[in-house]
């Protein structure tokens, strides 16, 4: 197979259709996890067969060629990235790229088996990680998760932090569940020296409940929390859809990520890698492109047939909508795609 960082050929670059250049690849690295978040997917959630994914190798060629053609952040999610018994494997093999083509290489993850890959994350050559967390709340977190233990968690994050990582919590805002606890949640933040990002619930997936019941408008939440702490408006773009505020006089920044009621299409710059080789443009929509099978079928040149034409066919938007009974938009679980 001809090697991955062979340099792209030229009128291969990274553009869609509506003239967005992507920059961003997104890696879901497995589909499994160690949690059910109620929001996420059903507690009898039915995973890929193992013989569906891609093998590593595969990944790490496809990340490659992915860099070689201007892709310059990579994010690995699931699932729970740190599941995945070799992806410090692929941390690594991807880490030798940063300062050479890539500027970052992070991941999101659940947190709960953080401390024992923290160091081994910065070895590799990241700097910050989203880690998300829910709740505070053993007990309101446990329900949430299905049966996770918060003090794992944090314990995750605190030796993420000692070990030199910079921390992002996530947050999705869940009516009835935590959206009173939100600004206790900015507060542990600042104590903790960590941003914090709130997600609105998307509407990705059957799950057990109805989304709409759980559904927060950020707008609603933001105006709480301008009351009780001081925001200001902070200019940061991390190449993503949140817009970001400043805790004046700390270190924390709040980003709020409002698919549903700030759309954020216009500038996206990313592009989703599923763990059994789909390439979805867009997070909202079902088409995709099947780069394992181009990798396996016609290597290099197989591969870049095939991200050509997902750069063609991108969608300008996503359709999201959260209304009583609605059918989700896509099919698919976040953890598909990674989130
Ligand atoms: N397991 C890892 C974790 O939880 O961080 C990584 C994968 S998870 C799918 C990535 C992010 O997507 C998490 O912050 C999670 O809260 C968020 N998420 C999952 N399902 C979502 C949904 N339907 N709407 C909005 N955010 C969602
Ligand atoms: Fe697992 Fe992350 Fe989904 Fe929670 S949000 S079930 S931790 S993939």
């Amino acid at each position: 197979m001809a090697t991955s960082l062979a340099p792209a050929a030229a009128g291969s670059g990274m553009v869609d259709a509506h003239g967005r250049a992507i920059r961003y690849l997104r890696i879901s690295v497995t589909d499994r996890c160690d949690l059910r978040c109620r929001y996420c997917m059903s507690e009898q959630m039915t995973f890929l067969p193992r013989s569906a994914l891609l093998a590593l190798e595969e990944i790490a060629i496809i990340a490659e060629r992915f860099i070689a053609r201007g892709v310059t952040k990579i994010r690995l999610s699931g699932g729970e990235p740190l599941v995945r018994r070799d992806v410090g494997d692929l941390v690594e093999r991807l880490g030798r790229h940063v300062g050479d083509g890539l500027d970052e290489l992070t991941m999101t993850t659940n947190g709960t088996r953080l401390a024992q890959h923290a160091e081994r994350l910065v070895a590799a050559g990241m700097t910050r990680i989203n880690v998300s967390l829910d709740s505070l709340d053993p007990n309101r977190f446990r329900f949430i998760t299905r049966h996770g233990d918060v003090a794992q968690v944090i314990a995750g994050i605190r030796a993420a932090r000692a070990a030199g990582l910079a921390v992002k919590l996530n947050t999705v805002a869940l009516a009835g569940l935590n959206e009173a606890e939100i600004p206790a949640i900015l507060a542990w933040c600042i104590d903790e020296g960590v941003d914090l990002s709130l997600i609105e619930t998307m509407p990705l997936g059957a799950i057990d409940e109805d989304r709409a019941d759980r559904f927060v408008p950020l707008t609603r939440v933001f105006e709480d929390l301008s009351t009780r702490f001081p925001l200001v408006r902070d200019a940061h773009r991390s190449g993503g859809p949140a817009r970001y505020w400043r805790v004046a006089g700390t270190a924390t920044r709040l980003g709020l990520i409002s698919p549903l009621t700030a759309n954020f299409c216009d500038g996206c710059n990313r592009v989703r890698l599923t763990t059994d080789g789909k390439l979805y443009a867009c997070l909202g929509h079902d088409d995709q492109v099947d780069l394992k099978a181009a990798l396996r079928e016609g290597g290099i040149a197989g591969l870049d047939g095939a991200i050509d034409l997902s750069l063609a066919i991108k969608p300008l938007r996503h359709d999201f909508r959260i209304g009583t009974g609605e059918a989700p938009a896509v099919a698919r679980h976040m953890s598909v795609t990674g989130g």
